[in-house]
C-alpha cells in the first residue's frame, strides 16, 4: 500500500473561494436565503483534512414546514406546473448549461465537501448535467393526454404534476443524487424540497446560488433545507403536504421515512443500501477481472451502495485470483482528494471510519480470515479519515459478509457450480446490483437474470446508464427507481376522464 503526501495546490476558483467565505450558509426557500428560527448551526468538515470548511443553518420542524409551504405556494402560483412542457424543458437545459460552464467550481466544492477524488467529482457533476438534459428531452416526448379506445365511452388519461415533492439524500454522491432526484420531478412540473446530508450540503446550496443569480427557475420551485437527519430530515418525511417523497440512504432511516410517509399516505420511493456480489467464473482473464473489482471496491473509498462487496470466485482459480487482488489492493495510492496522484481518498467522517474498522474486527471475531489487513491510513500533513483497503475471506455466514460496511472492504469466498454461485449471490437480504464475469455470454445472461436484485451486470460492475431503470429490491429499496422513463412517469399524476356515449 502506498500513501501520498504530495498535495496538488488546492487553488479554488474565485467564485468558490467567495462561496466558502460565506459566514453562515443559509437554507434556500421561496427564492430567499433563510436561517433557522433558533439561530442554530452545524459545522461541515473537509474529510481529507479534518478541517472545518463551512457553518450551515440547522433547520427545525417549524422552519421546514415553512419551506414546504413555499414549495406549495410556488406550485399553485408560480406558473411552473402549468407552463408549456417545452418551456420547462428549456429551463432544465439552461440549468444544465449553467452547471456545465461551472463544472470545475461544482467539482471543487463537491470534492472538498465529501472527500471525493477530484476527477470523480467532475464525473459526478457531468452526470448531473446529463440527467437534467435526459429528463428535459424525455418530458417533451410524453403523451400528456392519452386517448383510450373503449366501446360506448369517450375516455382519456391526462397527466399532470403532483405538487411539492420531498427529497432526502445521503453524503456519498451528493450532487449526482441531487440531479437524479430533482430532474424528473422538475421536468414533470412539480416543485421540490431537497434535504442534503449534513456532511455534504454545499453543492446543493451552490446550485441554488447559481439558479438564483441567473434567474433560472421561478422562486419557490427549488428549495433546499439544511439540518440534521433526526430534526430537518424527520420534519421533511413527516410533512403531509408533500405529494411524493424520495429517500436515498440507509435501510434503517429508510424505514423511518417510509413509516412517516405511510401515516400521511404520501407515496415514497426508497433507494437503500446494498451488499452486491460479483460471481467470477474460471474462464475470465484473472488479472483484468481482479483489476476491475479492485477499482470498483476502492472507487469513492467503497462508499458506493451498489458496489461489489462479496467476491464469489470459482474454486479452481480462487487462489490465483486472491493473490492478484492482494497485489493490486496494496498498490492503491491513498491520498488527499485534490492530490493528482491519489486513487483513493478519505472516508466521509470519523464515524464512518470507525464503522469500517469495526467491521474488520467483528468479521474476524466471527471467524473470517483477514487476508489483507487494512486499518487506518496516515497521510502526512492531513488529519482526515483515511483507511487502507482490506480483504476478508471465509464462510459467508459472517457479519462482515452479510451487513453493509460501506468502505473499501471486500469479502471473498469460493464456489463450485453455476447454481452455487447464483445461490450464494442471492443469499442476502439486500438486492441492488450484482455482476457476473465470464467469457461465455450465454451463461452471463442466464446468471444475470437469476439474480434477486434490481440490477445484473455482465463483465463490469456499477454500470448505471440514463434510460435503463436502476432500483433495488428487498432491503435495497422499494417504490420505483431512478434514471429511466418510469421515473418521469412517477412524477406525473394520472387522471382518467370518461364520458358515456
Ligand atoms: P442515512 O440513512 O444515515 O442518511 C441519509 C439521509 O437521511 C441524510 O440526509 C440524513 O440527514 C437523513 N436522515 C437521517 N436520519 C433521519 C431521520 N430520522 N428522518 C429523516 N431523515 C433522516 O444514510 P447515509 O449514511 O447518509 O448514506 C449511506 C447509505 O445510503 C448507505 O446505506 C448506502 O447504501 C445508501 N445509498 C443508497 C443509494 C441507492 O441508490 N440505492 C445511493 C446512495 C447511498
Amino acid at each position: 500500500m502506498s500513501t501520498s503526501s504530495v498535495e496538488r495546490t488546492t487553488e479554488f476558483a474565485p467564485a468558490v473561494a467567495s462561496f466558502l467565505a460565506t459566514p453562515v450558509h443559509k437554507s434556500f426557500a421561496g427564492g430567499r436565503w433563510v436561517e433557522a428560527a433558533d439561530g442554530q448551526t452545524f459545522d461541515v468538515l473537509d474529510p481529507g483534512s479534518g478541517n472545518k470548511i463551512a457553518t450551515v443553518t440547522s433547520m427545525k420542524k417549524a422552519d421546514v414546514d415553512k419551506v414546504v409551504d413555499a414549495a406549495q405556494d410556488a406550485f399553485n402560483n408560480s406558473g411552473w406546473a402549468t407552463m408549456q412542457v417545452s418551456e420547462r424543458a428549456a429551463c432544465l437545459h439552461r440549468i444544465a448549461d449553467a452547471v456545465e460552464k461551472r463544472i470545475h467550481e461544482f467539482a471543487q466544492i463537491e470534492s472538498l465537501d465529501c472527500g471525493k477524488i477530484y476527477a470523480q467529482a467532475i464525473a459526478d457533476i457531468q452526470n448531473f448535467i446529463d440527467t437534467f438534459r435526459y429528463f428535459a428531452d424525455l418530458s417533451q416526448a410524453v403523451n400528456y393526454r392519452q386517448v383510450i379506445a373503449v366501446k360506448h365511452h369517450e375516455a382519456w388519461v391526462a397527466r399532470h404534476a403532483w405538487g411539492p415533492c420531498g427529497f432526502i439524500i445521503p453524503w456519498n454522491f451528493p450532487f449526482l443524487l441531487t440531479g437524479w432526484g430533482l430532474a424528473p420531478a422538475l421536468a414533470a412540473g412539480n416543485t421540490c424540497v431537497l434535504k442534503p446530508a449534513e456532511d455534504t450540503p454545499l453543492s446543493a446550496l451552490y446550485l441554488c446560488r447559481v439558479i438564483q443569480e441567473q434567474e433560472l427557475l421561478p422562486a419557490g420551485v427549488l428549495n433546499v433545507v439544511t439540518g440534521l437527519g433526526e430534526t430537518a430530515g424527520a420534519a421533511v418525511s413527516q410533512n403531509p403536504k408533500f405529494r411524493r417523497m424520495s429517500f436515498t440512504g440507509s435501510p434503517e432511516v429508510g424505514r423511518l421515512v417510509a413509516e412517516a410517509c405511510g401515516r400521511n399516505l404520501v407515496p415514497v420511493k426508497c433507494e437503500l443500501g446494498g451488499k452486491g456480489a460479483a460471481v467470477v467464473f474460471n474462464d475470465v482473464d484473472i488479472a483484468e477481472t481482479a483489476d476491475k473489482l479492485v477499482q470498483a471496491i476502492t472507487f469513492h473509498t467503497g462508499q458506493v451502495c451498489c458496489d461489489a462487496t462479496r467476491w464469489l470466485i470459482q474454486r479452481d482459480i480462487y487462489d490465483d485470483f486472491v493473490d492478484e487482488c492482494i497485489t493490486r489492493m496494496k498498490s492503491v495510492q491513498i491520498g488527499y482528494q485534490f492530490d493528482k496522484d491519489a486513487q483513493m481518498g478519505p472516508l466521509v467522517n470519523a464515524k464512518q471510519r470507525a464503522r469500517v474498522l469495526g467491521y474488520l474486527q467483528k468479521g474476524v471475531a466471527d471467524g473470517a480470515d483477514l487476508i489483507l489487513e487494512g486499518g487506518a491510513a496516515q497521510i502526512t500533513g492531513k488529519n482526515g479519515f483515511y483507511v487502507k483497503p482490506a480483504l476478508l475471506a471465509g464462510s459467508l455466514n459472517n457479519v462482515a459478509a452479510r451487513e453493509e460496511i460501506f468502505g473499501p472492504v471486500a469479502y471473498l469466498a469460493p464456489f463450485t457450480t453455476e447454481e452455487e454461485g447464483i445461490r450464494l449471490a442471492n443469499d442476502t437480504e439486500y438486492g441492488l446490483g450484482n455482476s457476473v464475469w465470464s467469457r461465455d455470454l450465454q451463461r452471463c445472461a442466464r446468471v444475470a437474470e437469476s439474480f434477486r436484485a434490481g440490477n445484473g451486470w455482465i463483465n463490469a460492475h456499477n454500470v448505471i446508464v440514463h434510460g435503463v431503470p436502476y432500483a433495488g429490491v428487498g432491503k435495497s429499496g422499494m417504490g420505483g427507481g431512478v434514471v429511466s422513463p418510469d421515473t418521469l412517469n412517477d412524477y406525473l399524476r394520472p387522471i382518467s376522464v370518461v364520458r358515456p356515449l
